[in-house]
């Protein structure tokens, strides 16, 4: 499975370069984008995850043109965003019911075995009645890998997922996407380094807009 990114730009009607040039190919596997705050790292997420286009430039999954077929790419994405809505009143399960519902698991049995494992598998199961508005911070990120592993994606973005953790729930959703799983590809943008020295084995380093460097993260970190 691979990732590739051809000469992406994007230039907002504002004038903003948020992308110039980017190239990238990205393997199965954890990879990082690093960088700053206004890098251009969300603007990137959103043109993987389908949900803007680019000015020019190509993003292809195995070869399938993303921006071409976005209907089929997005039944193979999960997608983590960075400022995600929650609905407050509603529980964790119902949630994830539903969103599993609009994902196409008709089947009741079926659903509550997807939802309750996802649940586990987060570690939000014993609460998974409460409303979402009393969740943590780090509650909310673990609810949102959940909904973004709903239907078995085997393309995941998650967008800056542990800015506002504290280090405790850092290590915890440290170790929730380190269980995702090696035949995957999934990409977490992020602005702190200990989320890709600990967790990919692939990144980038972007800066307005650029890719400044690109390799494996022990040797490229000693020269950030
Ligand atoms: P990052 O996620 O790395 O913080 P962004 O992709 O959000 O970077 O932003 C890159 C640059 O593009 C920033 O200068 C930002 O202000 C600008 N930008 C992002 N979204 C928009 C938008 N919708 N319209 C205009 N400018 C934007
Ligand atoms: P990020 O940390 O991803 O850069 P921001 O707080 O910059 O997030 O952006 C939040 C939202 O505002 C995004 O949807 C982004 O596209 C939009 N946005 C960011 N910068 C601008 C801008 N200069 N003009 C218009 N919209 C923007």
């Amino acid at each position: 499975m691979e990732l590739r990114i051809q000469h992406l730009s994007k230039k907002y009607a504002n004038g903003v370069q948020a992308l110039n040039d980017i190239n990238l190919t990205i393997p199965a596997g954890m990879f990082g984008l690093l960088g700053p705050n206004g890098a251009g790292k969300s603007t990137l997420m959103r043109t993987l995850a389908t949900l803007q286009d680019a000015n020019s430039g190509t993003a292809t999954l195995d070869k399938i043109d993303i921006r071409e077929n976005k209907d089929q790419i997005r039944r193979v994405l999960g997608y983590l965003p960075q400022d995600f809505g929650l609905y407050p009143k509603v529980s964790a399960y119902d949630l994830l019911d539903h969103f599993a519902l609009l994902k196409g698991l008709d089947n009741r049995k079926q659903r509550k075995e997807v939802v309750e494992a996802l649940l586990h598998q987060t570690n939000l199961y014993k609460d998974r009645n409460k409303h979402l508005g009393g969740y943590s911070g780090g509650m909310r990120q673990r609810f949102g890998i959940a909904q973004a592993l709903l239907g078995d994606p085997r393309l995941i973005i998650v967008d800056e997922p542990t800015a506002g953790l504290d280090p405790e729930e850092r290590v915890r959703f440290h170790n929730l996407l380190s269980d995702i799983g090696s035949e995957k590809i999934v990409i977490l943008s992020t602005h702190i380094v200990e989320d890709v020295s600990d967790l990919c084995n692939h990144m980038a380093v972007i800066n307005q807009g650029s890719v400044v460097l690109t390799g494996q993260p022990l040797p490229l970190i000693e020269q950030i």
